[in-house]
Parts: structure tokens; C-alpha cells; sequence
């Protein structure tokens, strides 16, 4: 009997939607089930990314940077505003509008590439059967020659602080807020908690983010770069407590009270509203029956062989499920990369050039090796940088904060790390990916023209003086 599909995706965040397209453009016959429901009570496709994390975050950090710069920044440049105003309300509007526009877009992908949206949840009933529970009627089984699993992620919650969606908040709650909260605590210092503090401290509140690590972004960015967006960062007001180990939370009076302690001290903090951002954790609820146990690791995410195999046959895995950096590009790229291994082709997802960004302002941004890592590795390595004081374009631009670093190899000069703090490097740090993707030299980029007076002079500037060239900044001694 021939089956209903040739793969069904379970989740249609960036790993599992690109996954169904890709599927589907190889000449698959495909179905892509999620189970997501909006604030609206409407589902949506898109995930985590499009309806609570990367695209809302992102609307509320660019509409709470314009609000601080108006306010703080304008003055500088000669502009006068008679009175700074701030309507939460229409600025969560245009968020959700800039959502439902790119939830909606996939939906559209999905038609156009002949992929069956489905809107309910899907449960493995074992290889080549899933049962489909629509939002709206009966469960159904659906058979598939293949299945993908893109369930994703979800916040880590804190025995001792829960969430309660009105104190004690989640990131999603936390995007959603309609008032500032006067004092806002958030639990970890790390990419959600500096960004959403980043959000609500630029519309007023005063933020204070305690982070259990005694150093800022530890293990995640290059403890040079970390320390130079830390002095940033604490500069505008962010108060980031470090070393600070949360013993409790609890609300009381329509406070949050928060007990922890600080260099053996202990502590009381009281906010208006708390944000729990100590990571996420993959989703994997209901998502198996008894009969089609998938394998976890010791950390609850789907075990996958390198070509995204389960234990079970024909069961395949990719994005936030499986662990490894929690990053939509990551999933997406990996979800191209299942559906054409399930196609017979040979993908590769080259993770030595996933890049990372944290988008506050200065943006933090890397890719490759840490200086760190190249010392535990007993790599010998060439150092490179530039400060963006000494750039003309960072300076029009009222920006001139941070660094951009670079790592080469001591005996071929290949690029191994670039590591930037300051103005729009999210979308300089796409220049070195690029140069890692190719396996280019520090030298190649020496040689390329860059524009001037523009930002990206200042990966060039870094490239020079890995080699103690640089012509704007005087080169450390060697
Ligand atoms: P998800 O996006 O989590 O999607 C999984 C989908 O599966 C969900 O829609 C869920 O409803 C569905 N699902 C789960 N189980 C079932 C089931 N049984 N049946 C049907 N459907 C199911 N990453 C970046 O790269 N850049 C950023 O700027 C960025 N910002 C972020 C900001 C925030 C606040 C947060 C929380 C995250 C951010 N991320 C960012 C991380 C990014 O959102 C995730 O890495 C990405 O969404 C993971 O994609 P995914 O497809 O694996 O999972
Ligand atoms: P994270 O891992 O980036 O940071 C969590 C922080 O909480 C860490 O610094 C950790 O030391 C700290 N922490 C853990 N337990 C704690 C405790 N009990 N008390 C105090 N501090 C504690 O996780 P996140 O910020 O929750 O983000 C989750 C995921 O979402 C990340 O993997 C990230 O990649 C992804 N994300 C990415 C972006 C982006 O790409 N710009 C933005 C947001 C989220």
C-alpha cells in the first residue's frame, strides 16, 4: 500500500520548515506538523525563532535602541525633540506585525513547494507511522517513508524560581511586556538575559542581571571580547552581578523577592519582574509512544549519528533537538542537510563556521576558535586587532566602541578565529565566515580592497596587524 508521504517533519521552526522545503524541492512528497499556538490562540508556523525569540527580539531591540538613542544620542548630533514619547502598545504592535508577516511568508513557502502545513501536534508511533492530532478534530496516523524530528527547544525552568507568566517570566513573557517594569531581575548574564535586559533597560527599567558564572559569557565568547562588551555594557547601566548563586525567588505583595548570595554574602533583591534566561532545554514531550522509544543522551536531546540518523530506522533529527549550539542557522543548515541525505546526496554542515552574534548595542559576534581554546589546544597562533575608536565610519556614526580580533594560525596563517565587539558586526562577521569557509589567510584579507570609510575596514585593519602591519593603529610590539 503506498504511504501518505515520503517524510513528515515534526516542528516547523527554522530546522524543521527548511527541512520540509528542501524535502519537498528534491521531489518529496511532504507534510510538515506543528503544534504551536500564539498569544492570539492562533497557530502559527516558525517556531521558537519567528514567534517568541530571534525575529521579536530582534523588532524590540531595534524599536528600544531608535527610543534611547532619541533620547540620548540625538542631542550629540545637534537635534532637538521637544519630548521623547513611549507607547509600548505601538511598539508591540509593529513587533507582532513584523511576526505574523513571516509566519504567514512560510505558510505561503510551504504551498508553493507543494508541503502539507499541518497545524496539530505529531507523536513517532513507530518508524513510518506518526499520529497526527489536529488542533481542531480526531487524531489520524499518518504513514511516511521517512521522518525528521525538529521538535526544538524550550526555556530551562529553576525549581527554585518557576515560572508563573506574571512575575516570574519566561523569554517569551519577557518580549511581551506592556509596561516597564520599574526594577527588572533577570537570572543569567548570558545571550537572552543581556539582550532582553539590553530591551527593557533602554525603555526605563533599571535591569540587574545575575549570573551564576564569575566571568561574563564564559565559554561561550572570547574572554577578551567578553570583557571589553562587559565594560560596555555595565557602562550603559546594565548591573551584572557576577558569581551570584540564586537560593530563591518569590513573589510577595506584587513583588518578586529574590535571596542569593554574593561572594559568600547573602542577598535580597526585589523587582517588578523577574526574567529566568539560564538556557534552554529540548522538547521532546509526547513526542514518542511506548513503542518508538528514541534514544536520548545523558541531557534529554536526540541522539543522532553524523548523518542525523536515530536509533530508530528512517527516524532522522536535527536543529535545537539535538544539542550543539541553539542557533536557527545552525538547525536550518542542518535541516537542508537531512533532506538530502534522505535524498541520497552527501551534505556536509561545516561547524567550524557557525557564526555567533549577540545583538545589544555594541553587537557582539564570532566565529571559529577562541584565544582560549587555541591555548588549552597548544595551537600556535598569530593575534591580530583593531579598535573601532580609530574608524572614521564608527565615528560618524556615534559608534566607536569595541574591537575587532583576529586568531591565525603561527605556520600557515590561516584564519582561525575572528572575534569582534562594536557597530553592526553581526553583519561584518560575515566577511570572516566567509574567509573561514574558504580557508583563506589572515594575508588574503590583507590584500582585499575594502570601501572606505566603512565599519568593514576594521576586519581589514585586524588582518593587517596580525602581521604587525596595520596603517591606523599602532602595532603591538612582537
Ligand atoms: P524551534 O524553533 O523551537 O521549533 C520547534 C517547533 O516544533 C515548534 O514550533 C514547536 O511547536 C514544534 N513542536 C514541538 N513538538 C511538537 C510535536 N510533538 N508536534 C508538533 N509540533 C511540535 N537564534 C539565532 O540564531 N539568532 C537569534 O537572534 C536568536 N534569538 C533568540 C531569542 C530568543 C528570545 C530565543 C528564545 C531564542 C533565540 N534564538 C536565536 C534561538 C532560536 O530561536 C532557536 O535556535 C531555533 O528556533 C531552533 O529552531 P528549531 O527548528 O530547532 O526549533
Ligand atoms: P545561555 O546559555 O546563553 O545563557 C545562560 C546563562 O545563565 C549562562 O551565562 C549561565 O552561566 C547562566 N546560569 C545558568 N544557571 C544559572 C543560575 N542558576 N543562576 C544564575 N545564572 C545561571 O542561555 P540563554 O541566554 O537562556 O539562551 C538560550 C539559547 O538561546 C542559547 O543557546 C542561545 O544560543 C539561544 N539564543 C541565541 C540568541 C542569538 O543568537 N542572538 C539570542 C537568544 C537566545
Amino acid at each position: 500500500m503506498s504511504k501518505d508521504y515520503d517524510v513528515i517533519v515534526i516542528g516547523a521552526g527554522p530546522a524543521g520548515y527548511v527541512a520540509a522545503i528542501r524535502c519537498a524541492q528534491l521531489g518529496m512528497k511532504t507534510a510538515c506538523i506543528d503544534k504551536w499556538i500564539n498569544r492570539d490562540d492562533q497557530p502559527a508556523f516558525g517556531g521558537t525563532c519567528l514567534n517568541a525569540g530571534c525575529i521579536p527580539s530582534k523588532a524590540m531591540l531595534e524599536s528600544s535602541e531608535l527610543y534611547h538613542r532619541a533620547q540620548h544620542e540625538f542631542a550629540t548630533h545637534g537635534i532637538g525633540v521637544e519630548k521623547v514619547t513611549l507607547d509600548i502598545a505601538a511598539m508591540q504592535k509593529r513587533k507582532t506585525g513584523i511576526t505574523t508577516g513571516l509566519t504567514g511568508g512560510i505558510a505561503g513557502l510551504f504551498k508553493a513547494n507543494k508541503v502539507d502545513g499541518l497545524f496539530g501536534s505529531g507523536r513517532i508511533i513507530g518508524t513510518g507511522e506518526v499520529e497526527f492530532t489536529p488542533n481542531e478534530g480526531d487524531a489520524k496516523t499518518l504513514t511516511c517513508e521517512n521522518i525528521i524530528i525538529a521538535s526544538g527547544s524550550s526555556p530551562t525552568q529553576l525549581p527554585m524560581a518557576p515560572f508563573d507568566g506574571e512575575y516570574i517570566l519566561d523569554s517569551w513573557d519577557a518580549l511581551d511586556l506592556e509596561s516597564v517594569p520599574e526594577r527588572l531581575g533577570v537570572i543569567g548574564a548570558g545571550v537572552i538575559g543581556v539582550e532582553l535586559g539590553s530591551v527593557w533597560m533602554r525603555l526605563g527599567s533599571e535591569v540587574v542581571l545575575l549570573e551564576a558564572m564569575d566571568s561574563f559569557l564564559a565559554g561561550i565568547a572570547d574572554a577578551q571580547i567578553a570583557k571589553d562588551a562587559f565594560r560596555q555594557f555595565t557602562k550603559q547601566g546594565l548591573d551584572i552581578r557576577l558569581g551570584a548563586r540564586v537560593k530563591g525567588a518569590e513573589v510577595k505583595d506584587g513583588k518578586v523577592e529574590v535571596t542569593f548570595t554574593l561572594k559568600d554574602e547573602d542577598k535580597t533583591e526585589v523587582f517588578d519582574k523577574l526574567i529566568v534566561a539560564v538556557g534552554r532545554r529540548p522538547h521532546t514531550e509526547g513526542l514518542f509512544s511506548d513503542a518508538a522509544a528514541v534514544e536520548l543522551d545523558d541531557k534529554g536531546f536526540v541522539a543522532v549519528d553524523d548523518e542525523y540518523r536515530t536509533n530508530l530506522p528512517k527516524v532522522y533529527a536535527c536543529g535545537d533537538v539535538i544539542g550543539g549550539l541553539m542557533l536557527a542557522h545552525k538547525g536550518s543548515e542542518e535541516g537542508v542537510a537531512v533532506a538530502e541525505i534522505i535524498a541520497g546526496h552527501k551534505p556536509q554542515v561545516n561547524y567550524a563556521t557557525i557564526p555567533s552574534v549577540i545583538y545589544t548595542a555594541p553587537e557582539v559576534a564570532w566565529v571559529g576558535q577562541t584565544e582560549d581554546a587555541l591555548k588549552a589546544a597548544g595551537t600556535e597562533y598569530k593575534v591580530g586587532s583593531f579598535p573601532f575608536s580609530a574608524n572614521g565610519r564608527a565615528k560618524a556614526l556615534e559608534q566607536a566602541v569595541g574591537q575587532v580580533k583576529m586568531l591565525a594560525c603561527a605556520k600557515t596563517d590561516r584564519i582561525l578565529g575572528v572575534h569582534m565587539v562594536g557597530p553592526f558586526v553581526s553583519e561584518l562577521l560575515a566577511e570572516a565566515v566567509v574567509a573561514m569557509e574558504f580557508g583563506a589567510s589572515s594575508e588574503d584579507l590583507a590584500l582585499t580592497v575594502h570601501a572606505h570609510p566603512t565599519l568593514s575596514e576594521s576586519v581589514h585593519e585586524a588582518a593587517l596587524s596580525v602581521d604587525g602591519r596595520a596603517i591606523h593603529a599602532i602595532n603591538r610590539k612582537r
